[in-house]
């Protein structure tokens, strides 16, 4: 035994990734006594102002979004119970193809090494056993969350790897599901100018999911973080669903194990089987 806690860090692109990605598992681990590490690599200057306002359009002030998603990280960050919120603070990239990609200071333009000893640093002092982050297509293409799978694989070679490191990722089942909850929402959905969300193909075949973890009881935690993160078009799909069926849709978070020292068989239920 170590005097050193348990502990689970996740390497996430922007202010409200966390609470999407793996909000159920922040929770439950940190409720389980697991120590909590939450690293955002952007400040999520590229996202949807105050009312609404797009960036690039009029009264999209970046700095000012970047200080409101901070605070509603943090409001995140409180209701999941994360012990230990790691900002590197990097300028959001946009999506793929936006002048964004190329600003100075963006994550994206910013050298995989350098932002990796950053992250290496980080994990120094953490000593994660468990490390999640993206796959290398960062789940859908946005370029932050390539980035972010790229410093941390780096950072993991830099630092001496984890027990165990985890690519979030979601069931093709489930985005079916998903699909059918957001048609269903999208019938009474009225905004002027809102468009039907595309699923693009993404995720994996049921088959290919090492891991799959039961986050039914934190549900509810989710839900709140998410709602931390109102100011975000994109959530306000999830938060439209209401907290019961958001549950039963996003009760269980699912991963691929990439790095495993623990042989702990597969498929598995918990990050820390083997590691407890
Ligand atoms: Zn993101």
């Amino acid at each position: 035994m170590t005097d050193r806690p348990l502990t689970l860090m996740a390497v996430h692109a922007h202010p409200d990734d966390e609470a999407t990605g793996t909000g159920g598992v922040l929770a439950r681990y940190a409720a389980e006594g697991i120590r909590t590490v939450l690293v955002t690599c952007t400040d999520g200057a590229c996202g949807d102002g105050p009312g609404g306002v797009k960036p690039g359009e009029a009264g999209h002030d970046p700095a000012a979004v970047a200080a409101m998603r901070r605070q509603e990280l943090e409001a995140s960050c409180e209701v999941l119970k994360v012990g230990h919120l790691e900002m590197l603070g990097y300028g959001d990239s946009g999506m793929m193809g936006w002048a964004a990609n190329d600003a100075p200071g963006s994550f994206w333009t910013t050298p995989v090494d350098e932002a990796a000893a950053r992250l290496a640093d980080l994990m120094r002092q953490y000593r994660p056993d468990v490390v999640v982050t993206y796959d290398e297509n960062g789940f859908y293409g946005h370029p932050d969350h390539i980035q972010a799978n790229r410093i941390t694989s780096r950072a993991l070679e830099l630092a001496g790897t984890a027990p165990k490191v985890y690519w979030t990722t979601a069931p093709h089942s489930m985005m079916a599901r998903f699909g059918e909850v957001m048609r269903e929402l999208g019938a009474d959905w009225e905004e002027p100018g809102s468009e039907e969300p595309e699923m693009p193909e993404i995720g994996l075949p049921d088959e290919e999911i090492s891991t799959w973890v039961d986050t039914t009881g934190f549900g509810g935690q989710k839900f709140d973080a998410l709602a931390a993160h109102a100011s975000q078009g994109e959530n306000i799909f999830f938060l439209k669903m209401g907290k019961e069926k958001f549950t039963q849709l996003m009760g269980v978070e699912t991963f691929v194990r990439v790095h495993d020292t623990t042989g702990a068989e597969l498929p598995e239920n918990d990050l820390f089987a083997g590691l407890r």
